[in-house]
């Protein structure tokens, strides 16, 4: 043959295949709906024992999501009107130590709501069957064996698109019962980019008119379980369901969305020393002049655009130098969600090993579904894992020294910044400073304790201390203060 009609014959082909797998992957979602009772299911309610994962904020970077119990879990969905709502209870300790206390959770799913929660639906067995049968999505089906165990798998893309302009897509493994046994799709995540969420469900069981429901839930984002459920019940077309998925309270009044007011504004600085700057926000950054060169601690909180207005302000206030190095003060997510912006600004992040590997993995993986500044920068992320207790960044004019904090519950390998000469002491998320004059509370915070014990180990003599949350009064605290805060002289 001609390379020409090869090339046909070989397009045609390929059009024919993909045809073909198009009607499987159909004809296969149909197949399970009938075996699971889905066909005539319009809407669904189960309830049973379950816990959350909180993503990004474990104590060690390389260790599970932290779970929380949720008690009471009853979740109604209306696949009709694409809602869903779920409630539980939560009796959680709080991060900085003391009473445990007992608070009502909830999640609910619109129509309108963004496709990261509206896949919530879609990743169920019932709503990932329901969405492969829609008129406007296509459904393409291959076998694969994984464990021994043979699958039709099946790739589901609808009208949903990622911020990158490409199609969501959700893959559903079914095993040889007609049963899906697995749940996969991806969303855009600062850290993971494409990151994966993937949902099981085993020790499938009978409902009442053929409903099939899976014993257990257990989804990861990140490689890590961030829901599990023991499903105790389940019930098809619940007569209550408007009333299950409508939220109470809906559309309480009063007050601006949270963060509205502070995102609004753009940053503005404060000079604390020569050469040494606060840039404000609900997030603050330190912006501290070397030589020939610029250094932030916390330089990629939040998010991309708060990153990007703190290199910003660090430039304009410490003009005609670069920005050379950025020491985040530890891992969890809220402080470095802004890194792909300090990686494009080709700054080298500055961080204790135990922290290394999983901001480069993160940081190294595709980010096809939202393409952002790293990306079309085109550079890598460049990062330092310091060994060891402490790393001093030093020349002729300034001496800046970083210590790990030893005996915090809250994150290994979480450091202040502190500044000798000037007596600036910087950190994040240790404690929350109380209002003057507010009760000692018993037990003591164990953050503040941990804060005080390491100061005084490492012979510091901060005059002022700054936090990078903002307190409550806004201010530049003392050491005299926090040991206040726990009765102490
Ligand atoms: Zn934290």
């Amino acid at each position: 043959m001609k390379r020409e009609t090869v090339l046909f014959a070989l397009a045609l082909a390929a059009l024919l295949s993909q045809a073909a797998a198009a009607q499987d992957g159909k004809a296969v979602v149909a197949a399970a709906s009938k075996a699971m009772g889905v066909d005539g299911l319009n809407s669904i309610d189960f309830y049973g024992v379950a816990q959350n994962g909180n993503l990004g904020q474990n104590n060690n970077s390389n260790q599970p999501w932290p779970m929380t119990g949720a008690n009471d879990y009853v979740r109604a969905i209306d696949f009709t009107q694409s809602t869903s709502r779920a409630a539980w209870q939560t009796y959680a300790v709080p991060v900085t130590g003391g009473a445990a206390s007992l608070a009502p959770g909830q999640q609910n799913i619109n129509g309108q709501s963004p496709w990261a929660l509206q896949m919530e639906i879609y990743i169920t067995p019932w709503g990932f069957l329901k969405g492969g049968l829609l008129k406007d999505t296509t459904a393409t089906a291959k076998t694969q064996t994984i464990g021994g165990k043979r699958y039709q798998v099946v790739t589901v893309t609808g009208s949903a698109k990622a911020p990158g302009g490409q199609p969501y897509k959700v893959i559903g493994y079914i095993n040889s019962q007609n049963l899906v046994d697995k749940v996969q799709t991806w969303i855009e995540n600062p850290i993971f980019g494409d990151m994966l969420v993937e949902a099981e469900y085993n020790f499938y069981r009978d409902g009442a008119n053929g409903l099939k429901f899976p014993g257990q839930i257990i989804q990861k984002r990140g490689g890590w379980p961030t829901f599990t459920m023991y499903v105790l019940g389940a019930q098809a077309n619940p007569p209550n369901i408007q009333q299950l998925v409508t939220p109470p309270q809906a559309g309480r009044g009063g007050g601006p969305p949270a963060g509205g007011a502070q995102a609004a504004s753009g940053p503005t600085s404060e000079k604390l020393a020569d050469g040494v700057y606060r840039i404000n926000g609900a997030y603050n950054s330190l912006a501290i002049e070397f030589a020939d060169h610029i250094l932030l601690f916390e330089p990629g909180p939040q998010n991309e655009q708060r990153a990007q207005a703190i290199i910003a302000e660090a430039k304009k206030v410490i003009p005609n130098k670069p920005i050379r190095y950025g020491v985040i003060s530890h891992h969890h997510f809220d402080h470095p969600s802004g890194l792909p912006a300090v990686v494009a600004e080709g700054i080298t992040i500055v961080t204790p090993e135990v922290n290394k590997n999983f901001l480069m993995t993160g940081l190294s993986a595709p980010r096809t579904l939202a393409p952002d500044s790293m990306t079309k920068s085109g550079k890598k992320p460049v990062i330092e894992g310091f060994a060891g207790d402490k790393r001093v960044f030093q020349d002729a004019t300034r001496t800046f020294e970083v210590h790990v904090i030893k005996g915090l519950p809250h994150a290994d390998g979480l450091v202040i910044g502190y500044l000798p000469k000037e007596k600036i002491l910087v950190y994040a998320d240790m404690f929350n400073l109380p209002p003057p004059n507010d009760p000692v509370p018993n037990p003591p915070v164990t953050g503040t304790m941990v804060f005080v014990d390491n100061i005084e180990r490492l012979h510091l003599e901060p005059e002022r201390i700054m936090s990078i949350h903002s307190l409550n009064p806004d201010r530049l605290t003392t050491l005299a203060e926090i040991r206040a805060s726990l009765g102490r002289k």
